[in-house]
This record gives C-alpha cells, sequence and structure tokens, in this order.
C-alpha cells in the first residue's frame, strides 16, 4: 500500500506523463454509473456533496510526499468517483497550487458543473477534463446512468457555461460502446455538442478494461480512427498495445494498481517492474484469498480487485 492515505501513484500516463493521483472520495461515489465504469458499478448514485476527507490531511500528505523527494509531472484529482462531489475540492487545488508548481488536473464527468460554486473550483485546475457520450436525454442515460434527478440539458449548460469562461486547458471524453453510442450519425451528434466547446483536445475512447456492464462492448479500432474525424480538433484514439496504455509508478503495489487500473499481466510486469512468474504467484493467491478476480475483456484477461456480497469492501 502506498504510505500515503489520499495520494496514488504517481502513475505513468500517456497524456500526463507522471501524474500523482489524489483521492477525494471514497469508491465509489458518483452522480453516474457508466455501463463502461472500470471501477464497477455505482451502488447508490448521488449529489450531495460532502468533505469526504478532510482538506488538510490531504494536503498533509502531499506536503509529506513533496519533503519525501516526491516528483511528478502532473498532479490528478480523480480517483474511485467524481472528485466535484468532494465539497473542498477547490480549496484542496488552492492548497496544491500553494506549495507546488506542479500543474493540476482534474478529471471530472462534468454533471454538477450547474453548479456556480462547482465551475468557479474547477477553473482553478490547469486541465480539466470533461466527459460527453450522449447527445440527448435517452442516449445520455443509457450510456452514463446518471442520478435520477439530473437533466441532460442542465448538465450540457453547465459544461457549456464552464467552457465559455474557463481560461485554463479543457480536454473532453468522448465514451463509445458498441451498439450504443457508436454510429457514425449519433457520433456526429455528439461531436456537434463538443467541437462549439473549443476544446484543446477531444479524446475519443472505448471499452478496453473490464467495463462494470460485462455486456458493454468495444468500437474496432478502424471505426474509431475514422469517428475521430468528427471532432475538432480530430480526436485522440487508445493506443491499441494493450501493455502500453498504463503504467503504474513505483508507488503502487499489486493490489492498489488493479484495484484503480484492472490489468493485463503484461501490464503488470511492465508497471511494477515485476518478474511474471512471481507476479502470477502472487495475483493467484490473491485470487484464492478472494481478493482479485480475472476477468476475460475482448480477448485479455484482465485482473481486478474483486467486489462481491462475500468481501464487499474487497479489501
Ligand atoms: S466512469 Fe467516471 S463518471 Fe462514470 S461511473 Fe465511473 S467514476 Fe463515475
Amino acid at each position: 500500500m502506498s504510505a500515503f492515505r489520499h495520494l496514488f501513484g504517481p502513475v505513468l500516463s500517456r497524456r500526463l506523463g507522471l501524474s500523482l493521483g489524489v483521492e477525494l472520495v471514497p469508491e465509489k461515489t458518483c452522480s453516474y454509473d457508466c455501463v463502461f465504469c472500470q471501477i464497477g458499478r455505482t451502488p447508490c448514485t448521488t449529489l450531495e456533496r460532502a468533505r469526504f476527507v478532510p482538506e488538510d490531511e490531504v494536503l498533509a500528505d502531499f506536503s509529506a510526499w513533496l519533503a519525501g523527494g516526491g516528483k511528478a509531472d502532473h498532479i490528478t484529482l480523480a480517483g474511485a468517483g467524481e472528485p466535484t462531489l468532494h465539497a473542498g475540492f477547490g480549496d484542496i487545488l488552492d492548497g496544491l497550487r500553494a506549495r507546488s508548481a506542479i500543474p493540476t488536473v482534474l478529471m471530472s464527468n462534468g454533471s454538477l458543473f450547474y453548479v456556480p460554486e462547482v465551475r468557479a473550483a474547477s477553473a482553478k485546475a490547469d486541465i480539466v477534463k470533461v466527459s460527453l457520450s450522449g447527445w440527448d436525454e435517452a442516449s445520455w442515460r443509457q450510456v452514463n446512468r446518471p442520478d435520477s434527478s439530473l437533466r441532460f440539458d442542465r448538465v450540457l449548460e453547465g459544461i457549456r457555461a464552464f467552457a465559455r469562461d474557463y481560461r485554463g486547458t479543457l480536454w473532453v471524453e468522448v465514451f463509445l460502446v458498441r451498439g450504443i453510442n457508436d454510429r457514425p450519425e449519433q457520433v456526429a451528434r455528439i461531436a456537434a455538442l463538443v467541437n462549439p466547446l473549443k476544446p484543446a483536445c477531444v479524446h475519443l475512447n472505448t471499452v478496453v478494461r473490464p467495463p462494470a456492464e460485462p455486456e458493454a462492448r468495444s468500437v474496432a479500432e478502424d471505426a474509431m480512427r475514422e469517428l475521430a474525424a468528427l471532432f475538432h480538433p480530430p480526436a485522440e484514439t487508445p493506443v491499441s498495445d494493450r501493455s502500453r496504455s498504463v503504467s503504474a509508478g513505483a508507488g503502487g503495489g499489486l493490489l492498489e494498481t488493479v484495484t484503480r487500473h484492472p490489468s493485463t499481466l503484461a501490464q503488470l510486469v511492465e508497471s511494477l517492474h515485476g518478474d511474471p512468474g512471481s507476479l502470477l504467484k502472487e495475483l493467484e493467491a490473491l485470487e484464492k484469498a478472494g481478493r482479485v478476480e480475472s476477468v476475460m475483456t475482448e480477448g485479455a484477461v484482465y485482473y481486478r480487485r474483486r467486489r462481491d456480497p462475500v468481501n464487499p469492501s474487497g479489501g
């Protein structure tokens, strides 16, 4: 386990380099229950914002990490849920900035951006990524399964208001699921909403890791590349080589890594710099103890933390 309660990684990511994760909400606290979510199902969606973890604890962890010689290219507010549900995330962004010059990143589903104070707090991050994977109420409900009190028009207006005023770098993620929102005319409707936001970058993603719903299937690479051209700027698509899609830095252990990133053995070998035989033995032992499970996704075996009624916390 990491020595820090509220930090994870740093994780090596293609877009952010070495990225230190900050966990602000307990698993899994989210306003959405996306069919593709790699963390698993949301037991109960919520819009209730709270101080799930004290700001001073998070900042104390960060100060200790810095004092220990911690280095990262970015600090990312993300984790096992929606970070804007933390009522003090703006203060945490202020505190991170006061302690270091490392750029901050907020990974949000954007569902709470209709709340002015959420937009104001989000604007403190250097990079903000929001997601938009539907084009109307019905398609959004099908793919993101939002809290029942949310409305698509309201969420969209919030994202538009944020994009209009934000002075930092805006990224938009569009997540495609085969048979749900991947037809060219459907993606064109999503692009018609995304392009006017004038994002610096669009990430067109599909199911790569085990999703919350096993029937959520990935879109073929060729189709993804064609659909990417509908966006301005043209969307970036996932790297096909599974072994390169993510790797954790030295801060993450085996269980911690598969909790946040369900991974293949090859990915774990790369990310943890481990020996395949020993890692496989460790995985088998964790599987036997009911803490990890292996699942087949798109032809590859992924290991992820087990969540079931026998061991609901999986911890
Ligand atoms: S993918 Fe993100 S927004 Fe969707 S349910 Fe998972 S944590 Fe929430």
